[in-house]
């Protein structure tokens, strides 16, 4: 054993699921998603760019 206990992926930062800005339809992402990824609603067709601010996810219109 050692110490090198702390190489688990950083999952914890990707989101699964997002409310569509223009519709408010909830939109699950099987893959998860985190910033700088796109991320399209199933809706409406609206994509969005995931972006970080404060520690919270942003969606600005693609
Ligand atoms: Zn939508």
């Amino acid at each position: 054993m050692n110490d090198f206990d702390d190489d688990s992926p950083p999952a914890s930062r990707r989101a699964t699921a997002f409310d569509c800005v223009d519709c408010s339809a909830n939109n699950p992402v099987d893959d998860g998603f985190g910033p700088d990824d796109e991320v399209t609603c199933y809706y409406c067709g609206s994509v969005f760019v995931v972006a970080e601010s404060n520690g919270k996810l942003k969606f600005k219109p693609a």
